[in-house]
């Protein structure tokens, strides 16, 4: 019997960003809707800031039309600005979590095998269109956001120039490092030059915190802005002109998932906040799924990536741990 008081129901996140048509912003430059290339004439990197991956993650969505609301072109190489999954975020509603894909979801079908095979969903007929131009970027910077309000941190595999790039960025400093193995397909920071241990190519997501919170959006410009700047895309007085904030400097902190938690009813509630990145003890009651806790399998067990409201079957949240280097 679990003791009273003791999980805590997950908390209703309300939405304090605004939602606003895309509408102006489809016809760019580039003959792909909703994609921006700016060329500064001068020799340094492709880069790229993507926004709405996932349709109901607003953060990026604000950030790539404020930077292009601010006219910003860059003075070397050459800048993309792009919102990936609009046809999702067209039918976004607040309280529907589908509305992160139309067909499928667009960040877990990025290899050319798959692409291969499917030219009919909504996802793989927008990553056609994409695919040119991403197969050109040498700098990738996918903007996310999570359900839970979990703290910020990068997304990103584990070729060490990539890791040097998120140390350096070092916001957010929490870096969670993808498994060898993608069991579920393939994200865009893994296609082509960004996952080839002998090219150069950059890719980074950043998870900037919940779906819907104003502060996500902060943490979002905050991070593009010491990437664009880290990129040479703007110069140091350009990033203090678009509000670069100073920001405590914290140690790295990387994980590595272990495990998933498959949820055996309706009803798995957490005993700890689903900000997650909670250190637990061996045996230690993380959760309680139904009537039978959840207890931690190891020692310095972390809980990550709490997923909205799990259903008996589905992953509930995945064990980590913290890894040295
Ligand atoms: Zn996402």
């Amino acid at each position: 019997m679990r003791p009273r008081g003791t999980v805590l129901e997950p908390p209703v996140y309300p939405l304090e960003l605004s939602r606003v048509d895309l509408a102006p912003y489809r016809e760019g430059n580039t003959g792909i809707d909703h994609v921006h290339s700016f060329d500064s004439g001068v020799p340094g990197p492709h880069v790229m800031v993507n926004a709405l991956t996932h349709g109901n993650e607003l953060c990026g969505m604000v950030v790539v039309r404020r930077l292009l609301d601010a006219g910003i072109r860059p003075r070397a190489g050459r800048l993309t600005l792009a919102f990936a999954n609009v046809a999702a975020y067209d039918r976004f509603a607040h309280d529907a979590l589908q509305w992160r894909f139309v067909d499928r979801d667009f960040n877990r079908l990025w290899s050319d095998a798959l692409l291969a095979q499917d030219h009919a969903s909504v996802e793989a007929r927008r990553a056609h269109a994409l695919a040119p131009v991403l197969r050109t970027v040498d700098r990738l910077l996918d903007l996310h956001s999570t359900w839970h309000a979990v703290l910020p941190f990068f997304v990103l595999s584990r070729l060490p120039r990539v890791r040097r790039w998120a140390d350096h960025l070092a916001l957010p400093a929490r870096q969670l490092l993808l498994p060898a193995f993608r069991h579920e397909g393939f994200h865009m920071i893994d296609y082509g030059a960004f996952a080839d241990p002998h090219a150069d190519a950059i890719g980074l997501i950043a998870e900037c915190g919940q779906h819907f919170a104003g502060a996500s959006a902060r943490t979002a410009w905050q991070v593009t802005i010491r990437f664009l700047q880290a990129c040479g895309s703007i110069d140091d007085g350009d990033a203090g002109r678009l509000g670069l904030e100073p920001v405590e400097t914290r140690p790295i902190e990387r994980y590595e998932i272990v495990q998933p938690v498959i949820a055996a009813t309706d009803a798995l509630r957490l005993t700890c906040s689903y900000a997650g990145f909670v250190v637990f003890p061996a045996g230690g009651v993380a959760a309680y799924d139904g009537q039978a806790p959840v207890l931690a399998p190891f020692d310095g067990a972390v809980v990550l990536a709490p997923r909205p409201d799990p259903r008996a079957g589905q992953q509930a949240f995945a064990w980590g741990r913290r890894v040295a280097d």
